[in-house]
């Protein structure tokens, strides 16, 4: 079995442990800050460029500070989401409201915040005027290029995708926009998640400029942003490549050169909504081995489970595990890895090699700073763990706590007599 990198060294790991009981997820704030500097050059050359961390990936504010002070806006697709914006006092350009099936009163806090709002579907203006919703002044779209895209395993197929419209779609709504009076315009799409291929995200551009191009040319508008969406992707196996962020910078900026400079166009922002890419390396479920059983299997039950990390149980995803100790051992046995949830799928690994362990040894889950607590769910009565930041100076500072049982009883009412 290859061995992965730790982003936070193993002392760091042991001195959280004997500060905070676990499981909880450890994050590592100089790796979120180097991700984002290093995707920021990438995209130097494009003007005003900027990522909108997408909040869902790693809803604390404590890491949004942290992205936000690099640069970032906040990409957020539900209530909760901008009003942790709001909190921020962040308003205006910082914010990318990316939704679906969006209820009346998100568009209105939306509107409250002036954030710029990337529409799924072209009848939602008509809906929000029938609503008494005013329009906002810069009208985007969210794209879904149906079978023209492949797509992948985690965000499906387009043609199947519930996100977006059709082309013929965005060419009726600009038009109706512009026919409004709208003046300002934006372009958006998102299709795909953890994508590794450098060259996916290069051929997103020049799908999604061509087409900018094309409204350009068809409407004679002009876009002020252009947003190619979040979902690059990240190594979570040990013998998976990381993606080339330079190769996809130039890339995007051939593209930009090619469709809306060649054509005259006025020069939009180009703008990202990634995540994962940012904070998913930088963060690790640390957890403590309760028993070891052997059926028809080896198993290892650990303290956390599924309600701290689903992505394993809900995509059959892959999470490295690093077994802490003073030096590595070698992987002679092989274990599935388990929380305790009444749920088979409650497996953060399958038949794994990994060096023989026993209770009280702490284990690494790797690659959780993205997707991971955020997804995680209260089934079985399940407390949530909570959330440790490593700062740059080293000092261990809580940034959630775990969840209480009080929590859980806190919202069930006493049925009347
Ligand atoms: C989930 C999501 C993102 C972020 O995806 P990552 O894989 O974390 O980069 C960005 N935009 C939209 C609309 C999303 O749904």
């Amino acid at each position: 079995m290859q061995h992965k990198h730790l982003l936070i060294a193993p002392d760091d790991i042991s001195r959280a442990v004997e500060q905070y009981r676990t499981p909880f997820h450890l994050y590592d704030e100089a790796g979120i800050r180097a991700a984002v500097r290093r995707l920021n050059a990438a995209f130097a050359w494009a003007p005003n460029f900027r990522n909108y961390f997408a909040v869902k990936a790693t809803p604390n504010p404590a890491i949004l500070d942290i992205v936000v002070s690099e640069g970032c806006g906040l990409d957020c697709s539900s209530f909760t989401e901008l009003i942790m914006a709001a909190r921020m006092d962040l308003r205006g350009d910082a914010v990318m409201f990316t939704s679906n099936n969006t209820p009346v009163d998100e568009y209105r806090f939306a509107r409250k915040l002036d954030a710029c709002i990337n529409f799924d579907d072209i009848g939602h203006l008509d809906w929000l005027l029938d609503q008494d919703v005013a329009l906002p002044e810069l009208i985007s779209f969210r794209y879904n290029p149906g079978a023209d895209r492949e797509g992948n395993t985690i965000i499906g197929r387009p043609a199947e995708a519930k996100f977006g419209a059709t082309r013929a779609q965005l060419h009726q709504g600009y038009a109706a926009a512009k026919a409004r009076g709208t003046t300002r315009f934006g372009l958006h799409t998102m299709v795909a998640s953890n994508e590794r291929n450098a060259d996916y995200f290069v051929t997103t551009a020049d799908m999604l400029f061509g087409l900018a191009g094309e409204l350009h040319d068809a409407l004679g508008i002009e876009f002020e942003y252009i947003n190619l969406g979040g979902g690059i992707g990240i190594p979570y196996r040990p013998e998976d490549e990381a993606v080339d962020i330079e190769r996809i910078g130039a890339g995007v900026q051939r593209a930009y050169t090619e469709h809306l400079i060649a054509r005259g166009m006025r020069p939009p922002r180009v703008v990202l909504e990634c995540g994962r890419v940012l904070t998913g390396p930088a963060g690790m479920l640390v957890t403590t081995v309760r028993h070891a059983k052997s059926t028809y299997r080896n198993y290892v039950g650990v303290d956390a489970s599924m309600a701290d990390l689903m992505r394993p149980g809900m995509y059959g995803a892959y999470h490295h595990i690093t077994v802490l100790g003073a030096t590595p051992q070698p992987d002679d046995a092989r274990y599935d890895v388990v929380g305790s949830l009444c749920e088979n799928n409650d497996k953060f690994a399958i038949d794994r090699p990994l060096p023989a362990v026993a209770s009280g040894d702490i284990m690494v889950i790797h690659d959780t700073g993205a997707h991971g607590r955020a997804m995680g769910f209260n089934y079985n009565g399940k407390l949530r763990c909570g959330e440790v930041l490593l700062r740059s100076d080293g000092r261990l500072q809580l940034i959630r706590r775990a969840e209480s049982i009080d929590d859980l009883f806190a919202t069930l009412v006493e049925p009347e007599a």
